[in-house]
């Protein structure tokens, strides 16, 4: 199947479900709460929820994108520290009780003053990670809008290309920045992006591609959907609770 673009967001008066599937999306994804810090693979605790790993070249927005499907300003921190680079951070989702869901913000990669050791070190751990993390249930990968895929982000695609490809891990590719493109330049992004999902889609699959912008929040109530739905197949009933929710019939309405 070919890579296809998640459900658009309502139109203002569009079905009331969507709206409120929308507000429970946008609900769940600002429950992210940090959880644990990772230099090694051996260090990240097993876990039997759905993991949600968030990949991208280095500056390609990805703690932006994250900060902003959470509506946190912090809760990613767009670290630049070569030190720092290498750590995989966990976040936590769901009622605290009942957490649903892992993020795994993985390291950026590509960055141009990394040496050449670390930079192999990165290849390792995030090959290992992408094809053995047993909970790694999908990938959002963070592409720069106007860069498209570079060699180093196929090379990844390749790694879990095989998990891809048989439909054990889904991926949603978003192409950030998208304000500072026009309108046909977005389409050609798209279009571009979409030629090279291709070569890892099959009757399986479940690839999707979208355009993205944290700055004008373009594409960020459909991506908080698309994550949520994921985790929701994987575990019914749950729904996130949004303000203004009606009480179930028979409860005491305060
Ligand atoms: P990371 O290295 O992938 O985590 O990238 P960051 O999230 O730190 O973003 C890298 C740079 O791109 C920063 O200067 C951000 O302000 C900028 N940036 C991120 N998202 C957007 C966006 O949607 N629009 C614009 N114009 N700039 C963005």
């Amino acid at each position: 199947m070919a890579a296809r673009q998640p459900t658009p967001p309502p139109a203002p008066g569009a079905d009331p479900d969507a709206i409120l599937e929308t507000k429970r999306a946008l609900a769940w994804t600002h429950t992210a709460r940090f959880l644990v810090t990772a230099s090694r693979l051996s260090e990240l605790p097993p876990t039997e929820l759905a993991e949600i790993a968030f990949v991208g070249r280095s500056n390609a927005g990805k703690s932006t994108a994250i900060n902003a499907l959470a509506q946190q300003r912090r809760l990613a921190f767009a670290s630049k520290t070569p030190g720092r680079t290498q750590h995989i951070n966990l976040f936590e989702l769901g009622p605290k009780d009942a957490p649903d869901a892992w993020f795994a913000d993985l390291p950026g990669y590509g960055y141009a003053a990394v040496e050449r050791s670390a930079k192999l070190r990165w290849q390792e751990v995030m090959a290992e990670y992408l094809a053995v993390r047993r909970s790694l249930s999908a990938i959002v990968m963070l592409v720069d809008s106007r860069l498209g895929f570079t060699d180093i982000d196929k090379k990844l695609l390749g790694f879990v290309a095989p998990r891809i490809g048989n439909g054990s891990v889904k991926l949603l590719v978003l192409l950030t920045k998208v304000d500072k493109l026009s309108r046909s330049e977005r389409g050609a992004s798209l279009q571009r992006a979409t030629a090279v999902l291709e070569e890892v889609s099959s009757d399986e699959s479940d690839v999707s591609v979208a355009t993205f912008s944290a700055l004008s929040r373009a594409g960020v109530d459909d991506a908080a959907v698309t994550l949520y739905r994921w985790v929701r197949r994987a575990s019914e009933p749950y729904q996130a609770p949004v303000a203004g929710d009606a009480l179930p019939a028979g409860m005491p309405q305060s």
